[in-house]
Order: structure tokens, then C-alpha cells, then sequence
């Protein structure tokens, strides 16, 4: 899997499964605007990283669910390696509470990060990866926007739009080959993850054939198979990367 010269974007790419994903581009020659909200330090510590094995990375602030910053987080990849191939929208946050008790804004936080983040980014992308020649954009979705989950109807709606959202600009993009994909993560040892109490954590895992909850870099080596040549002729399609949870 050889990504020299292709330019991405992992957006949420400083910490957690970005952090994978990012790591693991570069690894494979990619250039990569490693973009963060808040996690400046860690951005900037994990460019140095990649830049210490001879790849090529940037970090730049940009908060997804604001246009204005989708589209300069887009001009500081242009300005900095003059085009872009890979969009990895990775950038998610969590916020639970049954229905009875979730917020308007926390209904509203979700959906803006989660999901308008996703259109955001694929639209001041959609121009330039119609016209590289090479075009890759996979999202970040999840098992709970599969098989619903409780005290996440915010997420999981964001989730399940996201995989809509997938198949349109599949069915979009796909004349000029760039393919569009989802990955959906089962229950991945994170922070995410980490907020769960033992006795969730057991009930989950029971109920995963495999048993384990997944590593970051069992994502992030399936995002970069799917941004990759060995991935051209899938498009518009959702992969569960979940221990067989779903099935
Ligand atoms: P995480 O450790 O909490 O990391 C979330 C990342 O998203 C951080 O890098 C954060 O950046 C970034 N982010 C949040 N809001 C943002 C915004 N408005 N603009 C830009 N970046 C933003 O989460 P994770 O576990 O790695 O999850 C990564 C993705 O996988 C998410 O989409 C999540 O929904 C999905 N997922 C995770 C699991 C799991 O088990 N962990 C399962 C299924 C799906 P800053 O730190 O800079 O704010």
C-alpha cells in the first residue's frame, strides 16, 4: 500500500483512532494535515513524530462543525502540499443521555460535529478531490449508527446519517473514480471506550464473537487499505470493523 505523493486529511487526527489513522498514512508515504480542536499539544507532538521517520505532516486547528473552518483547514492542505486525495473525517464526540433527559444542545452538539462536520469538510473538499486524479474520502461512522443504541439517539442518528451520506456522494463522485466509504468501529479501546464502567465493559464484551474490544490500528489499517489502489473499486459501501458485533 503505497500513498507517496498523495496529500490527506484526518480530521479529529491528533489523538485517539485519528491519531492511528494518521500515523498510519504517513507510514505508507502519505503527506497529512493532522487536524485538531483543542488537542494543540498532541497535534504538534505527533507531526514531530511523523516527521522523525521522514514524512511530511502539518497540524491545524479547525473546529468541523463550522463551515469557515472546513474551509481553511482546506486552504492550509492546499497552500502547504498544493492538493489533496485522502479526506478522513474521523472527528466525532459523544454525549449521552436517554431522551427523557438529552438537551436540545446536546442533540444539537452531536449532530453538528458528527454529521455536519462530515458534510462540511466533503464539500470545500468535493472540488479539488473531483479533480486530483486520485480520490479517496472515507467517514468515520459506527456500529451505534447501525444497530441504534441507548442513551445515544443523537449519535446514533449522526452515525446512520453519516453512512446515507456515504452512498449519495458515492453515487456522486463516482464518474470520476473517487470512491466514498464508511468504516464503522465496534467498541474500540479508546477514551471513548474508557468512559464505560467494568460492568458495561464485560456485558459488551460477552457479546462480541470475537470476545475483545479492537485496537486503534485495526481501524486505521483498514482506512488506509480503503485509501489506498487496493481499494479502487469499492465505493459507497460501510465496513464493520467490530469484532463480528454486527452481523
Ligand atoms: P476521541 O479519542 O474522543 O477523539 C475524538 C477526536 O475528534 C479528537 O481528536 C478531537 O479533537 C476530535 N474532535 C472532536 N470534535 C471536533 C471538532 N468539532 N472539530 C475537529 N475535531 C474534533 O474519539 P475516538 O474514540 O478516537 O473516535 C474517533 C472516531 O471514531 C469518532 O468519529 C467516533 O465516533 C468513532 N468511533 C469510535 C469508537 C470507539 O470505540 N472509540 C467506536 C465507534 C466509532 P481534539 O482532541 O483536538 O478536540
Amino acid at each position: 500500500m503505497d500513498l507517496s505523493n498523495k496529500v490527506a486529511i484526518v480530521t479529529g487526527g491528533a489523538s485517539g483512532i485519528g491519531r492511528a489513522i494518521s500515523l498510519s498514512l504517513a507510514k505508507h508515504g502519505a503527506n497529512v494535515v493532522v487536524n485538531y480542536n483543542r488537542s494543540a499539544d498532541k497535534a504538534n507532538a505527533l507531526v514531530t513524530e511523523i516527521e522523525s521517520f521522514g514524512g511530511k505532516a502539518v497540524a491545524v486547528q479547525a473546529d468541523v462543525s463550522q463551515y469557515q473552518d472546513a474551509e481553511k483547514l482546506m486552504q492550509t492542505a492546499l497552500d502547504t502540499f498544493g492538493t489533496l486525495n485522502i479526506l478522513v473525517n474521523n472527528a466525532g464526540i459523544t454525549d449521552d443521555a436517554l431522551i427523557l433527559r438529552m438537551s436540545e444542545q446536546q442533540f444539537d452538539n452531536v449532530i453538528n460535529t458528527n454529521l455536519k462536520g462530515v458534510w462540511n469538510m466533503t464539500k470545500v473538499a468535493a472540488k479539488t478531490l473531483l479533480k486530483s486524479g486520485y480520490g479517496r474520502v472515507i467517514n468515520i461512522s459506527s456500529v451505534s449508527g447501525v444497530l441504534g443504541n441507548a442513551g445515544q439517539s443523537n449519535y446514533s442518528a449522526a452515525k446512520a446519517g453519516v453512512i446515507g451520506m456515504t452512498k449519495a456522494v458515492a453515487k456522486e463522485f463516482a464518474a470520476r473514480g473517487v470512491t466514498v466509504n464508511a468504516v464503522a468501529p465496534g467498541f474500540i479501546e479508546s477514551d471513548m471506550t474508557d468512559k464505560l464502567n467494568d460492568e458495561q465493559k464485560q456485558a459488551w464484551q460477552a457479546m462480541i464473537p470475537l470476545k475483545r474490544f479492537g485496537k486503534k490500528e485495526e481501524i486505521a489499517e483498514v482506512v488506509t487499505f480503503l485509501a489506498s489502489e487496493l481499494g479502487a473499486y469499492i465505493t459507497g459501501h460501510t465496513l464493520e470493523v467490530d469484532g463480528g458485533l454486527v452481523m
